[in-house]
């Protein structure tokens, strides 16, 4: 039995990630059109009308654009928190009752052999919650939207086998950059996005003996550039004693093309 994965694309423009087992196949967010993500499937392989789920992190239109239209479309459950669903009912158009589900935050559902736990994060939305995919020993977590990571959510996402771990800026792109000040400081703040060097700082935390692989996700498409980002955090880590393609190595997402599916 294997988890296996593909981040379908990650950015500030859209986020999705494919998860799955023998059994069944979960996405975690549709922040692309629904011809977009039918698309994103298509180059994976995958069928979206056999997902056993959406879960859903938080009402961002980089996280839900496509939920709406994919749950009608192919009579998918999605799962949200009572927050997340209030503050995302407009947007998402009518979804039937019969196909919506209540993911409370720091919870745990099962499918089969899957556990998947949710976990709040520090982020400007109603009740934004990442994931944690548990099968037989392997753990694979999704933690991007945050402005910062805190010592209970490092307990949560500890020792994990891979991480998508989100890395938005370069904090000196950002403060150059072309921004207006409020969106600048809403980025910065610890309800905004991680920076590539806030990033590194909290992966030097959590990865242990178990960790193979860390993606970089949910990149700026203005304040940060993927060699950027891979080297600043290569380097910070480098800080710490880690030595990246060692210890684990580190990947770059793309905010169009997915990354081949993966066994965590
Ligand atoms: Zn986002
Ligand atoms: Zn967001």
């Amino acid at each position: 039995m294997s988890l296996r994965y593909s981040i379908l694309a990650s950015g500030s423009t859209g986020n999705a990630l494919y998860v799955e087992s023998d059994e069944h196949s979960f996405l975690v967010d549709a922040g692309f059109s629904g011809k977009q993500m039918e698309a994103l499937f298509q180059q994976i392989d995958r069928d979206i009308s056999k997902l056993s789920a959406i879960f859903v992190t938080h009402e961002h239109s980089d996280h839900i654009k496509g939920i709406g239209i994919l749950a009608r479309k192919y009579k998918l459950p999605v799962y949200a928190n009572e927050k997340t669903w209030r503050a995302m009912e407009s947007n998402v158009g009518v979804i039937p009752a019969e196909q919506k589900f209540i993911f409370d935050m720091e919870s745990v559902k099962s499918f089969g052999s899957v556990d998947i736990e949710s976990f709040g994060v520090s982020h400007d939305a109603a009740e934004p919650m990442f994931y944690v995919f548990h099968q037989s020993g392997k753990k694979l977590v999704l933690i991007t939207d945050t402005g910062y990571v805190s010592d209970r959510m490092k307990g949560i996402i500890s020792n994990a086998d891979t991480y998508i771990f989100e890395s938005n800026h370069d904090v000196q792109m950002l403060r150059m950059g072309r921004y207006p000040w409020n969106i600048k400081r809403r980025i910065l703040s610890d309800v905004g996005h991680v920076s590539n060097e806030d990033a590194a700082l909290a992966i030097g935390d959590v990865v242990g003996d178990r960790t193979k692989r860390v993606y970089l996700a949910h990149l700026s498409l203005d304040n940060n550039m993927k060699d950027l980002a891979r080297m600043s955090v290569a380097q910070t880590l480098q800080t710490k004693g880690f030595i990246v393609g060692e210890q684990f190595d580190l990947y770059d997402t793309d905010p169009k093309i997915p990354t081949i599916v993966t066994a965590v």
